[in-house]
């Protein structure tokens, strides 16, 4: 017989391990979280529509931990700390066999990130899946797209253009060890929070690589009002992509490819030697880029030569375009 609703969200979404701000979790009309004395409220939404976000042929597990992902690298982007999260799911029927992967992923996910799963809604239609996080900094101190500074150095964490490049073979029934890869970067991103959280108070501007690196700096630059310059050579890339695209498409996918779920900063260049040794203690790669500019363009640069953004013609995703 076919599950209700109500034994579904029991089933599958009750088992989760809590965190210490959680006073209610699921089962009541709200979740309750408490909050560190001298801290705000960060929070942040993102959705994934089947045929938009993700094909329908897809690695269901790897689903349940990619949305999750998406949606906590926000909070990193902020430097926030995790707290809880919802799940708005909406589903073509209840199938089961789907929901134990869904849910295993997406507890892996809970318990890799530290985020424990408060609350949600459950309801039948094409298939659909918004997470929302909520976490905590302390107050007046969330890194912000708009505090860059002129002469800032501008970082990146991980590697860029591997989930762009996993578009290339999703669908694919049989993969090479590089497309292994480029899968495992897509479905299991590692946004990388606890460093995130340390940069407040070393970095100053900061936001997500979720729309590409081009249009993720640009927001950087139009909230701070400032341009920047970037050496395509120093993109950080894996050795997969190297190896599996001409050196223009690597600098392309690394530029313009979305999903990769890493973190773009600035920061004071007298920051070096501690953004250095934060990286080393949570073993992030972290790789300066280029700098912030008083102009208001991004400018780019190969190996000493001027290269026009024009040539990257798709700057990143956008809906409705
Ligand atoms: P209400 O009618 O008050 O909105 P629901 O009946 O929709 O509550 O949900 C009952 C409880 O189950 C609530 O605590 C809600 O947050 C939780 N919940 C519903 N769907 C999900 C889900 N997909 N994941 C986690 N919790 C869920
Ligand atoms: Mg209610």
């Amino acid at each position: 017989m076919a599950l209700c609703e109500f034994e579904l969200i029991q089933r599958y979404f009750t088992s989760f391990q809590q965190g210490s701000a959680v006073v209610t979790g699921i089962g009541d009309d709200c979740a309750e979280l408490s909050l560190s004395p001298g801290h705000t409220l960060c929070t942040s939404i993102d959705t994934m529509v089947e045929g938009v976000h993700f094909p329908k042929k897809v690695d269901v597990s790897g689903l349940g931990w990619r949305v999750l992902a998406a949606a906590v690298s926000d909070l990193g982007a902020c430097g926030a700390k995790p707290l809880g999260f919802c799940l708005a799911l909406t589903l073509p029927e209840a199938n089961e066999a789907w929901l134990a992967d869904f849910a295993r992923g997406l507890a892996d996910a809970s318990n890799a990130f530290g985020i424990p799963l408060v609350g949600g809604d459950t309801t039948k239609g094409p298939l659909c899946l918004s997470v929302q996080v909520f976490g905590e900094t302390p107050a007046g101190k969330a890194l912000l797209r708009s505090a860059a500074n002129s002469g800032d150095d501008i970082w990146v964490t991980g590697t860029l253009g591997d989930a762009r490049a996993a578009l290339d073979c999703l669908e694919k029934n049989n993969v090479s060890v590089h497309e292994q890869h480029f899968l495992t970067q897509y479905y299991r991103a590692e946004p990388p929070l606890k460093f995130a959280a340390e940069l407040i108070g070393i970095a100053r501007a900061a936001i997500d690589i979720s729309d590409g690196l081009a249009a993720d700096l640009g927001h950087i630059l139009h909230a701070s009002k400032l341009g920047a310059e970037v050496d395509l050579s120093r993109l950080p890339v894996s050795g997969a992509l190297a190896q599996s695209y001409p050196r223009e498409q690597v600098h392309h996918y690394a530029l313009t490819g979305g999903d990769d779920y890493q973190l773009c900063f600035t920061a004071d260049s007298n920051a070096r030697s501690a953004l250095r040794k934060l990286a080393a203690q949570f073993d992030i790669r972290l790789t300066p880029i280029g700098g912030i500019t008083g102009g208001r363009e991004l400018v780019l640069q190969c190996d000493g030569k001027a290269v026009d953004l024009d040539v990257y013609k798709n700057k990143g995703y956008q809906h409705f375009q």
